[in-house]
């Protein structure tokens, strides 16, 4: 394939640092991050001591008790995310290339990622400036409002798939309510967010509102979900983690908001056109070579259309371009880092040793140019049981499942057969039934002929081990607020409840 690289718009040999209290400082150590398409070192970049933590945490509590931020007035607020909107746009294609040179995804898909998080900071600065509360009618004398309030300083901590998204995710309806933030971006992928506090810092935000500590999880991230300064822990990530995080926020009882892994199914009937349901198929798990976490990593196809689907599916596969992610005809890069190669491999093993038939890819290019990098190729099971570990856990890397269903009952067993609960799609020409089986998935996110659409609009978060709660929306506001009822006595008069 011959590679179209884009014209380089960033340099990334450079001082990375974290941002504590409005000021770029150094950390305590230093961590070396890796290209993954090459596998060689990137560039380093500061990472935080427990105290520069506690130090971020403070200021971000000095924020919130005795700063301006929380007491603007939701249309300042507003403007502010405006502005960080724009700013995001007009650095737009330096931030897709440095996304996509820490993390490996493709250009196109970096592209849409910054696209996406400028999208959500407006859609929260609209949202904040429109009615909210309630006024109760109690008896009188008493005139009662319910209202809502920042929850304080909120510790958010995010993965590696969607570095700026998530972080837009976290921050934007965060801010927007009136919090203050500690962010800690994941180890593996922390460009894009020190690049976007230095686009922050230009726009005078008020000191210690936005706070970005850099480090490994036990050093950093627990730290603030365990500190009792911290109100709310808003975590993006695996269930494991999630976990640890539900524990360390103890503490202090803080409020949690938990986004975590899933295996979700997209049911395929045998009336939807095939060659259209395996163009979505590969859409749902190759994106981002399968590091989704609502990606369609379980296909559960019809008896009579099951040969023809994985024969179609896989001739589809064996011809996505495999590449470097700032080669503009790359379809799908390489995973995010060795470990996460070395994970997904280990999952190929497994699907082998449990006797599901591998029909395309299960392996690593060897070509000069990918031979390095943390490639796999697009790979695809059948002959899946549902009981195999394939089937059941997280894989996160481009590797799908083909399960088969007789029945539409048998359909909806498969699909629900999950520990998780994130999204599910339906393929169905039937609209009764699409209907039927979509209202039957137990996931927060569903979709019925169609895959991967995200809407700032709308909740995203899951059913059972998916997670607590929701972002985006209107949840997603909520979710960075308490719930006050003020009642005030019009009238008062002696209460008389003792005798005097
Ligand atoms: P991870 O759980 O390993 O790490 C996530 C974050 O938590 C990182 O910043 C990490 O440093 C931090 N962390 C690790 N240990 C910690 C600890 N003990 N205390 C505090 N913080 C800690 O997840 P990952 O490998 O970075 O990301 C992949 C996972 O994220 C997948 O399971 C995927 O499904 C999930 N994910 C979910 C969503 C969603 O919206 N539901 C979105 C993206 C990713």
């Amino acid at each position: 394939m011959t590679q179209t690289l884009v014209e380089p718009k960033v340099k990334v040999d450079r001082k990375w640092q974290l941002w504590i209290d409005g000021k770029f400082e150094d950390g305590e150590s230093e961590r070396e991050l890796y290209n993954p398409a090459t596998g060689k070192v990137l560039t380093k970049v500061s990472e935080a001591s427990t105290k520069q933590v506690e130090k971020a945490i403070k200021a971000a509590r000095k924020a919130f008790d005795k700063g301006p931020w929380p007491r603007l007035t939701a249309q300042e607020r507003s403007h502010f995310l405006f502005k960080i909107a724009d700013k995001i746009e007009e650095h737009k294609e330096e931030l897709a290339q440095l996304e996509t040179m820490n993390g490996g995804k493709p250009i196109r898909e970096s592209r849409y990622d910054v696209a996406d998080a400028a999208n959500c900071f407006r859609y929260y600065a609209g949202l904040v400036t429109k009615p909210s509360g309630q006024q109760v009618d109690v008896p009188a004398p008493s005139f009662t409002t319910i209202v809502r309030e920042p929850i304080g300083v909120c510790g958010q901590i995010i993965p590696w798939n969607f570095p700026l998204l998530m972080a837009a995710w976290k921050l934007a309806p965060a801010l927007a309510a009136g919090n203050t933030c500690v962010l800690k971006p994941s180890e593996y992928t922390p460009l894009t967010a020190i690049r976007l506090a230095e686009i922050l810092s230009e726009l005078e935000l008020p000191n210690g509102v936005v706070n970005i500590v850099l480090g490994a999880g036990p050093s950093v991230g627990q730290p603030i979900a365990e500190s009792t300064l911290v109100d709310k822990i808003a975590f993006t990530g695996s269930v494991k983690t999630g976990k640890l995080i539900a524990s360390s926020a103890l503490t202090n009882l803080k409020k949690v908001t938990l986004e975590l892994g899933g295996k979700s199914p997209m049911v395929v009937f045998s009336d939807f056109d095939l060659d259209i349901a395996v163009d979505y198929a590969l859409f749902a798990i190759y994106c981002n070579a399968g590091q989704v976490c609502s990606a369609g990593s379980r296909m559960i196809v019809e008896e009579n259309i099951y040969d023809d689907f994985v024969k179609k599916m896989s001739a589809r596969a064996k011809k996505i371009k495999v590449g470097a992610g700032l080669d503009e005809n790359t379809e799908m890069g390489p995973l995010v880092s060795e470990s996460q190669l070395k994970r997904v491999m280990e999952y190929i093993e497994i699907g082998k040793k449990e006797g599901a038939k591998l029909e395309v890819g299960g392996d690593r290019p060897t070509n000069k140019e990918l031979g390095n990098g943390y490639f796999v190729s697009p790979t695809i099971f059948s002959n899946v049981k549902p009981d195999m570990r394939i089937a059941q856990e997280e894989i996160f890397g481009p590797v799908v499942v083909v399960e088969k269903f007789k029945t539409e009952e048998e359909a909806i067993e498969l699909a629900n057969d999950s520990q998780y609960g994130l999204a599910g799609a339906v393929f169905s020409n039937d609209i009764t039934r699409a209907h039927r089986v979509v209202k039957a998935i137990r996931a927060g996110i569903t979709w019925v002929n169609v895959y991967h659409n995200t809407y700032a609009e709308c909740p995203w978060g899951g059913y059972k081990q998916s997670g607590w709660g929701r972002e985006l929306g209107v949840a997603g506001l909520e979710a960075y607020t308490e719930l006050k009822q003020i009642n005030i006595n019009l009238d008062p008069q002696p209460v008389g409840w003792f005798a005097e």
